[in-house]
């Protein structure tokens, strides 16, 4: 029998990709700045209440080659389980507001917080899931219908069971919570996409990539990815390493598979969907994919199969 092997669509078996969060334009055009010019792609995770920087045609243009994601319209946290909530009954005032108490914010269902040192947004259930299908809906009136298909937890995944059941069903290809998992499962693909996050934010990306260059090729494909707010890099005065990351993994696309975590979530879907016969591979997904047979390289097209 033919020995098949599986690779990204450049003949190697290492994708690079990121996930940005919360739409921080100015932020975000330093970061693109870097990251652009060497190849390297990624997907942002935006408030759709945030977009007020440009025109939608405006936003397709800065955000041009990247995915767009939900990252929840109000940026809010929802009702924690098990927790009480105590509805303050005078406006919000930031002077005299009690941080033990939730205050109206002028948004019906949306409450002000305290927590994480300021007040920020939170919201029940129900309000968190139809702040989610808005984030949707005017997050596609600007990129297009049906282009923002992955959801980003703000502030990390929370303990809200409903919200995530109710997550799940809304048919999310991916749902990412937050933190750094360094190499865990040897750079694997994400094996829960209802519950993954990055392999390093900014301070560690220099070190995990390092790690997963030097990873060693045990015919598995695998993914990289790096986070998670643009502003970071600003914040800890490390713009440089992004630099150097983008001048030493960037331009390399014969070591590299530059994707989004769209693209590289649905190519393994494609790669898990192959029928592999001993006189034919079958592809039934929408995209091709890139094998060897007995060393030789050669693409099976999506839809298509091809005898051995
Ligand atoms: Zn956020």
């Amino acid at each position: 029998m033919s020995k098949i092997e599986i690779f990204y669509p450049n003949y190697s078996r290492k994708a690079i990709t990121f996930s940005i969060d919360d739409g921080n334009v100015p932020m975000d055009k330093k970061f693109i700045d870097i990251v652009k010019p060497h190849g390297i792609k990624g997907t942002f995770n935006l408030c759709s209440h945030n977009l007020g920087a440009f025109d939608a045609q405006g936003y397709r243009d800065f955000y041009d080659g990247f995915e767009i994601a939900n990252h929840v319209k109000y940026h809010p946290f929802p009702f924690i389980d098990g927790k009480e909530y105590k509805f303050a009954d005078v406006p919000f005032s930031p002077e005299s507001a009690d941080p033990s108490l939730i205050y109206e914010s002028g948004v019906d269902g949306l409450y002000l917080l305290h927590i994480i040192r300021r007040w920020r947004h939170v919201c029940g259930d129900d309000d968190y899931i139809r702040f989610t299908k808005e984030c949707n809906e005017e997050l596609e009136a600007v990129f297009g219908k049906g282009s923002v298909r992955g959801f980003v937890w703000p502030y990390g995944k929370q303990n809200n069971m409903n919200v995530c059941n109710e997550l799940s069903k809304m048919g999310f290809y991916s749902i990412r919570n937050g933190g750094d998992v360094y190499d865990r499962d040897g750079f694997a693909i994400p094996k829960d996409r209802n519950d993954w996050s990055y392999n390093a934010s900014n301070l560690a990306l220099l070190k995990v990539a390092k790690m997963y260059e030097e990873y060693p090729d045990d015919g598995e494909l695998k993914f990289f990815c790096f986070g998670v707010h643009s502003i970071d890099f600003e914040r800890s005065g490390n713009w440089n390493d992004l630099v150097e990351f983008a001048e030493k993994y960037g331009d390399r696309p014969s070591d590299y598979w530059y994707c989004t975590v769209y693209e590289a979530f649905s190519y393994e879907d494609a790669v898990k969907a192959l029928k592999i016969s001993e006189d034919k591979v079958e592809n039934t997904s929408d995209i091709a994919v890139y094998i060897t047979v007995d060393g030789v390289k050669t693409t099976v097209p999506a839809h298509s199969k091809i005898e051995l």
